[in-house]
């Protein structure tokens, strides 16, 4: 790799995990994004992108993980109870979640690592595991981890990293209160990869105002207000198919805006 961020797109599927023949393009699987930045292995979202073993090509000599979970919906966190490195002992691995309803990190993954729904806990890990509120911001080694407080039901966090003079912007589950959001403007301004909620057309979202998510229109506009040399669209609807995605992707007028598909890599 030449660029200071590899980024693999391993989960694009918003809601719930989708398969059969009319997904094959764009995936199935729910939100987990894997970067390698500066030497740091980083995990975005621990959705059903996080099982299988692509994971071994993002884990150096070192086994260390950073894994940042944006809200512990469960289409974020469905892949976690049975990641692989959690169970290798020469692995250590930081989780960080913010604190909500009352529950820190550990307590909201142990809401699905317990029985009747999962038969281990966290106590069964055998990698050193830890457990952190990632609050405003904090580092790992020489990458930056900034954050922002999305607008989503339970709430949910918006993270950029930054290292080298490059940067990404993950914004998933996050529903804009205009076209205009000066704070999250304001907080992916020029950044060099904008990873941007886009799951519904403006039909859908005569229903789904309120759910927590953005329309295509509403996100275009502001990947063009902020800057961002590139823009890729996450958090597909469950319902949509290739042909729709397709079809919607034709009409957007930001050069290289798209949706993301499940494997495609950026080097930045
Ligand atoms: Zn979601
Ligand atoms: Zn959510």
């Amino acid at each position: 790799m030449d660029g200071i961020f590899r980024i693999k797109l391993m989960g694009l599927r918003g809601t719930m995990p989708v398969h059969g023949e009319d997904c094959r393009l764009f995936g199935g699987a729910t939100s987990c994004v894997f970067v390698q930045a500066a030497g740091e292995t980083v995990i975005l979202d621990a959705g059903t992108g996080l099982s299988g073993n692509a994971y071994r090509e993002f884990f150096g000599g070192s086994k260390r993980f950073s894994l940042l979970l944006t809200h512990s919906h469960v289409d974020h966190i469905m892949g976690f109870p049975a990641f692989p490195p959690l169970f290798d002992p020469a692995c250590e691995g930081e989780v960080y979640l913010e604190t909500r309803a009352g529950l820190d990190a550990r307590a909201q993954l142990e809401a699905l690592m317990s029985p009747p729904l999962w038969p281990v806990g966290t106590g069964a890990f055998k990698a050193r595991v830890g457990f952190h509120d990632p609050g405003e911001g904090f580092s790992i080694g020489p990458v930056r981890v900034d954050t922002l407080e999305s607008r989503h039901p339970g709430g949910s966090t918006i993270y950029r990293l930054g290292a080298g003079g490059k940067s990404l912007v993950y914004a998933t589950d996050y529903e804009p209160e205009s076209d205009a959001p000066e704070d999250f403007i304001r907080f992916a301004e020029g950044c060099s990869l904008l990873l941007l909620d886009a799951q519904y057309t403006d039909e859908d979202y005569r229903r789904t105002k309120g759910f927590g998510h953005s329309t295509i229109a509403r996100s275009a506009a502001i990947a063009r207000r902020c800057g961002a040399k590139q823009t890729i669209f996450v958090h597909h609807d469950p319902g949509r198919t290739d042909a729709q995605l397709l079809e919607l992707e034709a009409g957007l007028d930001v050069p290289g805006l798209h949706f993301g598909r499940e494997g495609e890599e950026v080097i930045l």
